[in-house]
C-alpha cells in the first residue's frame, strides 16, 4: 500500500510520500531512545505543561487540523472537529491526574518485614504506536498522551492513508516543548512493523486496528519478549428489549451504527430484538437510516460521508451481496450509488442466518443486522455469539435486566440504555478477539510503566532526598 492522501469523496490522489528508508527509520528509532533518556528525568509537572500547551495547539488549529483528516478518511467535517476538541481534553485530563495516576503508593510496610516498602510508577522507553485511520486523531492521542506524561516517547506508524496527520501530530508535541524525538512520525509500510519492533531499542507496541494486524504485531511482539496492547475489532451488540424507550431506542442506534460513516470499532452492527418489539422497533429504525443525509463530508448539513477506500466499500457490498444470496431481507439501503467517491447508504439488513458472512464478520460500514430473539436467554446468547467483544449496547428498564447485562454481556464496557463510547476517565478496551489491555484512565497510563515494588530494610531515620516520582 502507497503512504498517500486520497480524497475518499472523490476518490483523488492529493499528495503520495516516498516511505522511510531503513537509514531514516534506524535515526527516528535512535532519537526516540535518545528522547527518551532526557524525557525521562523531566518532573510531571514539565510533562503536563508541555501537554497542555498541545491541548491549546490542537484548540487554536481545530478546524484546519479537522480539513486534513476529512480529505483523508472521509469523515464529516463537524465529526471531525469534535474529534480534534476531545483530543485538547484528553491531554488535559492526564495533564491534570498524572500526579496522581504516578504517585508512589505506599505499602503496609511492618507486614512485609520492610521499614518502607511502596509501588511506584515508571517509564520504560520508545512505544511503537501502529494506528488506524478512523479517528486519525483520537486512537493516537489517546495512547500519546498517557505514556509521553508517563516519561515515554512514541513512535507512531500511522496508517498509510493518513500521513499528512501523522506529520502533523509529530509536529504537534515539538512545537508544545516536548524535547525533539519525543514523538515522532515513521512514514513506513507495514511491512516495516517487523524490524521496528524487533529492534532493541523499541521497549513494546500499541496497536488500534484489525484482528489480523493484532496477531501479526502479538506474534513479533511475543518473539521478542514485549509488552503489547492491542485495541482490536468489534461487532458490538445493541439490545433492545420490550420496557425499552423506542423512540430513543431507535434514534441512539442510527448514531451508534452510522457514527464516523459506520467505520468505528465501537459502532454497535448488530441489534437484537425482542420479539415483542421487533416491529415496531424495525420500522423506526429503517425509517431513521433512510432519513440520513449522505454526501459531501464538508458540507455542515451531511451526517453520513464516503467510506474510506473503495477496497473498504467492496467489502461492505460483498457482505451484503452475500447476506442476501443466502436468504437476506434489506429493509433500507443496500444499492451503490452512481457518483464519485465511495458512499454506500444506511442499510438495514434482517432475517440473517449463521451461515451468512455478515452473521460472524465485523461490518465496517453504515450496514445494520437486525436480529430477532423471544427471550432475556436468547438475546444474551446471538450476543456473546461472536469472536469478538468490544462494546455492548442493552436497552431496557427493567432494572432486574440492566444488573442482568451488566454482568452477562461479554465485553470489555457495557452501555445500558445508551451508546459505547470513549471517556478520557473511564477504561477502554475488549475481551477475546477484540483484544487485551486498556487505554485511557489511570490503567491506559500504566500499561507503560514499570510498576516497580521498592522495599527499604534498616533502621527508617531519614527522608529520602529525590522525593516521590511524581513531583
Ligand atoms: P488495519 O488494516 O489493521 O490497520 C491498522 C494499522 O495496522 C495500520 O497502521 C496498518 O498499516 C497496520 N497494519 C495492518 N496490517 C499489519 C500487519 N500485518 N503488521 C503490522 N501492521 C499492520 O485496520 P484498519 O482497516 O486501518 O482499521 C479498521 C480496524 O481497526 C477495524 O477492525 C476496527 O474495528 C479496528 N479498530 C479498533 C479500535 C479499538 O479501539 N479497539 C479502534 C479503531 C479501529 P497500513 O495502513 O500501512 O496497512
Amino acid at each position: 500500500m502507497s503512504i498517500a492522501t486520497t480524497n475518499p469523496a472523490t476518490g483523488r490522489t492529493v499528495r503520495t510520500y516516498e516511505p522511510f528508508s531503513p537509514e531514516q527509520i534506524d535515526a527516528a528509532i535512535d532519537r526516540s531512545h535518545l528522547a527518551y533518556r532526557n524525557l525521562r528525568d523531566t518532573t510531571v509537572a514539565q510533562r503536563a505543561a508541555w501537554l497542555d500547551r498541545a491541548a491549546d495547539l490542537l484548540d487554536v488549529e481545530r478546524d484546519e487540523a479537522a480539513r486534513m483528516a476529512t480529505t483523508e478518511m472521509g469523515k464529516t467535517y463537524a465529526a471531525a472537529r469534535a474529534e480534534v476538541t476531545k483530543c485538547a481534553s484528553a491531554c488535559r485530563f492526564y495533564a491534570r491526574k498524572a500526579p496522581e495516576f504516578l504517585a508512589d503508593e505506599p505499602a503496609d510496610a511492618a507486614s512485609v518485614g520492610a521499614t518502607r516498602a511502596f509501588v511506584r510508577y515508571q517509564p520504560i522507553g520508545p512505544v511503537l504506536a501502529v494506528m488506524p485511520w478512523n479517528f486519525p486523531f483520537w486512537q493516537v492521542l489517546r495512547f500519546a498522551a498517557p505514556a509521553l506524561m508517563a516519561g515515554n516517547t512514541g513512535l507512531l506508524k500511522h496508517a498509510s492513508n493518513v500521513p499528512q496527520t501523522a506529520l502533523y501530530l509529530a509536529d504537534l508535541f515539538r512545537r508544545a516543548g516536548f524535547p525533539e524525538g519525543a514523538f515522532g512520525a515513521l512514514l513506513v509500510g507495514s511491512d516495516a512493523v517487523e524490524a521496528i519492533l524487533s529492534d532493541p531499542r523499541v521497549r513494546a507496541a500499541t496497536l488500534t486496528g484489525s484482528e489480523r494486524a493484532g496477531r501479526a504485531i502479538a506474534q513479533i511482539a511475543g518473539r521478542e519478549l514485549k509488552k503489547t496492547v492491542l485495541e482490536l475489532g468489534g461487532s458490538d451488540p445493541f439490545v433492545v428489549m420490550p420496557s425499552a424507550d423506542l423512540d430513543r431506542a431507535a434514534e441512539v442506534a442510527t448514531v451508534a451504527r452510522c457514527q464516523n460513516n459506520g467505520q468505528s470499532c465501537i459502532a454497535a452492527k448488530r441489534f437484537i430484538v425482542h420479539t415483542d418489539v421487533f416491529d415496531a422497533f424495525a420500522e423506526r429504525f429503517a425509517a431513521r437510516m433512510s432519513a440520513l443525509r449522505v454526501g459531501d463530508p464538508m458540507e455542515d448539513t451531511t451526517e453520513v460521508g464516503p467510506l474510506v477506500s473503495e477496497g473498504g466499500r467492496a467489502e461492505i457490498i460483498d457482505q451484503v451481496r452475500d447476506a442476501v444470496d443466502l436468504g437476506a431481507t434489506i429493509l433500507c439501503g443496500g444499492e451503490r450509488p452512481e457518483r464519485d467517491g465511495w458512499y454506500y447508504p444506511p442499510t438495514v439488513v434482517t432475517d440473517l442466518t449463521p451461515e451468512m458472512r455478515m452473521w460472524t464478520e465485523e461490518v465496517f460500514g453504515p450496514v445494520a443486522g437486525l436480529y430477532r430473539v423471544s427471550s432475556y436467554d436468547e438475546a444474551i446468547e446471538v450476543a456473546n455469539g461472536t469472536a469478538f467483544g468490544l462494546g455492548a449496547n442493552a436497552w431496557t428498564r427493567d432494572q432486574r435486566e440492566q444488573e442482568r447485562f451488566a454482568i452477562d454481556l461479554e465485553a470489555g464496557n457495557v452501555f445500558v440504555n445508551g451508546m459505547t463510547t470513549s471517556f478520557p476517565e473511564l477504561p477502554f478496551g475488549g475481551v477475546k478477539n477484540s483484544g487485551y489491555g486498556r487505554e485511557l484512565s489511570a490503567l491506559g497510563m500504566r500499561e507503560f510503566c514499570n510498576t516497580k515494588t521498592v522495599w527499604v530494610g534498616g533502621a527508617d531515620d531519614a527522608t529520602w532526598s529525590v522525593g516521590t516520582h511524581a513531583e
